[in-house]
């Protein structure tokens, strides 16, 4: 595989198929997700369905085919879906009397639905979500991060105000989003808004969770959009206000899709291979049994004991224990190259010591190694070793992510900066001013955070005052 140093692209591709997490599709841009990968996907998705649920929404499911003319009603969002849809025209035989457009996603109809669904203002909020796939016929395709059929849930809400639907656009994002990023994918975020050049195509303000990946480029890891009146009025979505009037809904669009498990993948990952973190891992624990023939057997025997007294701590382990064809260096190194966080290595010698060889894919501490733990403790011991794991790499991250990160207020500084990382500068907010930005460094404002201290100063690429009165997060961006 090649060095991440000497092209993280590469080392990205080739990782993604030799570590078994998908294979290329038919279609250019699309990709099969195998076991390994889809079990990643799973287990974000349980997670964040949960979440979903508590907090009061249901999950429907509308078709994949949306007629033409719906997309066409909301102006903005189809001059900004356009050149990605994939539309059918021929259909049975017969060519369609409508085109009818694959889901890139669905705010047209389920905004069609929503309006026949609501009358009176007791009919809100509407809080649905979808799992689905959509399609997006992307340009620039890359296995998770942007692939033009991907999967994905969208929420689609309806609220009677602005301020309902934002306090559900920033549930969304930070209840939901960050929390997933930060608890599952041990992956820090930044919760900011978009610049206005940056929105989802028909909304009024769009927030994300950025992240920052092993080579300094961001990750846009979720978005959560305001949409304010505009889909209510393309599909008239209104009720009838307690006095009797005739009130649009203020909705929202919210979506986290499979490019999660890429953000992963960049998060974590290095030369060796994948490093999962263990709440997202297919297997959070495998045991390698050593040993030839009989010492083998005993050995494989032993394995699958403990492999039974892990499971039952409701951990995900895999006993390795029907590729006697293998070495156990071969098999060390594929289960680095896959990623599983602890390592579990038995032979008649540690039986008879009573105690197991533990490894973990990545040090916690430095100089840490093997460890020998006794059998009858490792059980145990399991859960807090796979917790202070996740929550070692939650924080390597986020410190390679302050490295990497500077203030700056020169031109000069600033494409030094984007070069390997982020900058936080300031920025007059013309798209105009964005897009040279963007022309000489590829850097793109990523977001303007929630959480940054009100501060204000001059562009700092044109030197006109800035807009947000807050520095502005800029890098490259997947
Ligand atoms: P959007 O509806 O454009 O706000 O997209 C919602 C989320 O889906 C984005 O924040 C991305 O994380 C993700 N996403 C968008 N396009 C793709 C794609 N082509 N492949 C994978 N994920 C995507």
């Amino acid at each position: 595989m090649t060095p991440q140093s000497e092209d993280f692209s590469a080392w990205y591709n080739e990782l993604v198929i030799q570590s078994q997490l998908v294979d290329r599709g038919p279609v250019r841009g699309t990709m099969v997700i195998r076991p390994y990968g889809y079990r990643i996907w799973e287990l974000l998705q349980a997670d964040l369905d949960r979440r979903i649920k508590e907090a009061g929404h249901d999950n429907a499911c509308f078709p994949m085919f949306i007629p033409e003319s719906y997309l066409k009603r909301e102006a903005e969002h189809v001059e900004g879906f356009s050149p990605e849809l994939a539309v059918v025209t021929i259909a049975g035989g017969k060519e369609l009397e409508e085109p009818l457009v694959v889901r890139p996603t669905s705010e047209t109809v389920i905004g069609e639905y929503m309006a026949k669904w609501i009358d009176s203002h007791r009919d809100l909020p509407l809080l649905l979500n979808q799992w689905a796939n959509v399609v997006r016929w992307e340009m620039r395709p890359r296995m998770f991060l942007r692939t033009t059929e991907f999967l994905w849930q969208e929420g689609h809400t309806a609220h009677l105000d602005e301020a309902d639907a934002m306090r559900e656009t920033m549930w969304a994002l930070q209840d939901a989003y960050a929390a997933v990023a930060r608890d599952l994918a041990a992956m820090p975020v930044v919760p900011g808004e978009k610049t206005p050049g940056e929105r989802f195509a028909g909304a009024v303000r769009t927030y994300t969770i950025e992240a920052m990946m092993r080579d300094g480029r961001a990750l846009q890891a979720g978005t959560s959009h305001y949409l304010g009146t505009n889909f209510a009025k393309a599909f008239e979505i209104q009720y009838q206000d307690e006095a009797g009037r005739l009130t649009l809904a203020h909705t929202t669009s919210w979506g986290m899709s499979t490019r999660m498990i890429g953000g992963v993948i960049m998060t974590h990952g290095d030369d060796k291979g994948l490093v999962l973190p263990p709440r997202l891992a297919p297997y959070q624990v495998v045991i390698v049994p050593i040993g030839r023939k009989e010492q083998g057997e005993e050995a494989a025997a032993e394995a699958r004991r403990l492999g039974q007294a892990i499971r039952s701590m409701g951990i995900r382990v895999h006993v390795d224990d029907n590729r006697p064809q293998l070495s156990p260096g071969f098999k060390f190194n594929e289960w680095e190259l896959r990623g599983v966080p602890v390592r579990i290595e038995l032979g008649k010698r540690d039986i008879d010591n009573g105690v197991a060889t533990l490894a973990r894919r990545l040090p916690t501490v430095e100089g840490q190694g093997k460890e020998q733990i006794p059998l009858d403790k490792l059980p145990e011991l399991l859960p807090g070793i796979l917790a202070e794991f996740q929550r070692f790499l939650y924080d390597r991250a986020e410190a390679f992510r302050e490295e990497h990160t500077a203030d700056v207020d020169t031109w000069d500084a600033f494409a030094a900066q984007v070069a390997g990382g982020w900058a936080r500068a300031f920025h007059c907010g013309r798209t105009a001013c964005e897009d040279e930005i963007k022309a000489e460094t590829a850097a793109t404002p990523r977001c303007i955070p929630l959480d940054a201290p009100q501060e204000s100063g001059a562009c700092v690429k044109c030197g006109q005052p800035s807009a947000y009165g807050k520095r502005v997060i800029f890098g490259k961006a997947y």
